[in-house]
Parts: structure tokens; sequence; C-alpha cells
């Protein structure tokens, strides 16, 4: 048994490490694979021709979490006078 041709997309750009002709095209069974062979990432695409990355297909219906907002409240440091000893 071979395994499936393996062709390198001219000018594909990887969507994980933003190289270029890195992707590598095969399909299995029908459905195209890609692969990047600068950092690994593989998916593959369905009958729209998306993107459909591996480490999702279960994970469909997940609710995206908005990023958290970075807080611009200052800490101050207020001296706890209790630490201070008397003589
Ligand atoms: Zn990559």
């Amino acid at each position: 048994m071979s395994g499936p041709v393996k062709r390198f997309i001219a000018g594909a750009v990887c969507p994980a490490c933003s190289a270029m002709d890195t992707i590598k095209m095969y399909e299995v069974e029908g459905v195209p694979h890609r692969e990047c062979v600068q950092c690994g990432y593989t998916d593959t695409l369905d009958a729209r021709g998306n993107s459909v990355p591996k480490e999702l297909g279960t994970r469909v219906n997940e609710v995206r979490k908005a990023p958290k907002k970075p807080t611009s409240q200052t800490v101050q440091f207020f001296p706890n006078p209790r630490l201070k000893k008397k003589d």
C-alpha cells in the first residue's frame, strides 16, 4: 500500500505559522487534506472548500469566549500601619 500522493501547493501560506510553500495537499477517500511541513499543522477541506482544522472536529458548537480586556486599574500599595513595630 502506498500512501496518498502529497503535492506542495505553490504560494500557499500556512494559516498556523504563516510560512509560504510549506503546505502539502493530498486526498484521503476523496477528502482533501492539507498539512504544513514547517509546523505540522493539518486540516481538511469540507465540501465548500472551507478549512476544517482537525482539532475542532468535535467542538464545532463550542461558544467562543471573548478575549479578556486588559484592566487599566492601577494597583496601589498602602503600607499597613499594623506592621510598624513600636519600640
Ligand atoms: Zn505551518
